[in-house]
């Protein structure tokens, strides 16, 4: 048994946007560090284990997203292991998923609830490069690097009491666009530069890339958290390749 076990949540429906690849940078950097890591894929039907250090849910397609959020809550094991305080990172679709309800195929869906969040929709597709300034909101309290990613969504998501904002847009939508920040008149502004979620353990964004290919500091506070240890407590990790995307990306 490997010392970290990192889930990948339905990949098979949530895998569309190439963020299967966030569970690809969390075994590799726990690899370099010396930590043993393994992938376990948990694909539609089958039950999510409550017991893993670390889930990682990726974008998809409407209909896609509308059989991931029923199998969730039908099975309940990411709901139980996120309520045990288990890290849980959310990408576009899987931030939708996590939340109250978001509006696909038509309809508004039922969500997981683990984020404060409704998801409805945008005037137009939100497409292009986001970037953000982290909020530093709960448990990213020590991200201090700014954050880049892709958005490709046509979900607007507003964010209720119960969540804080991933980072503060710099660049591009984020969760939503003005005319759908406008409808929430008492806090607009928190919504229209709003990135991303924080609540509790977990962590989601509009970000693809994938997001902790782009944001390695990211990468590690969630390994950070996985491990039960503080973000410092990592040895710090040279890779020049990583460097130059983040640069070139954030220019
Ligand atoms: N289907 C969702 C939307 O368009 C999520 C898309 C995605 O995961 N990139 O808002």
């Amino acid at each position: 048994m490997a010392e970290l076990t990192i889930g990948l949540v339905l990949p098979d429906v949530l895998g569309t946007y190439g963020d299967d690849g966030n569970a690809l940078v969390l075994r590799q950097r726990a690899r370099m560090r010396g930590i043993t890591a393994e992938i376990l894929p948990v694909r539609l039907g089958e039950a999510v284990p409550e017991s893993l250090d670390v889930y990682c849910l990726g974008g998809g397609e409407d209909t896609a997203q509308i059989l991931a959020a029923e199998h969730l809550i039908a099975d309940g094991g990411l709901t139980r292991a996120a309520w045990a305080g288990r890290p849980v990172l959310g990408v576009c679709a899987g931030l939708q998923v996590l939340g109250e309800s978001f509006r696909a195929g038509g309809r508004i869906v039922d969500g997981l609830g683990l984020i404060d969040a409704t998801t409805i929709g945008l005037q137009s597709r939100a497409i292009g490069e986001v970037a953000s300034t982290p909020t530093r909101a709960g448990i990213t309290a020590e991200l201090t690097e700014p954050l880049t990613g892709f958005e490709n969504h046509l979900g607007a998501t507003l964010l209720g009491p119960g969540a804080e904002p991933l980072g503060r847009v710099t660049r591009g939508t984020g969760n939503c666009d003005v005319a759908a920040a406008a409808d929430d008149v008492d806090d607009g502004t928190r919504q229209r530069f709003a990135e991303g979620a924080v609540q509790g353990s977990v962590i989601a964004t509009y970000m693809h890339g994938p997001v902790l290919a782009r944001n390695p500091q990211l990468a590690d506070l969630l390994l950070a958290r996985a491990m039960g240890v503080e973000l410092d407590a990592l040895e710090p990790l040279e890779i020049a390749v990583v460097d130059r995307l983040r640069l070139e990306r954030l220019r």
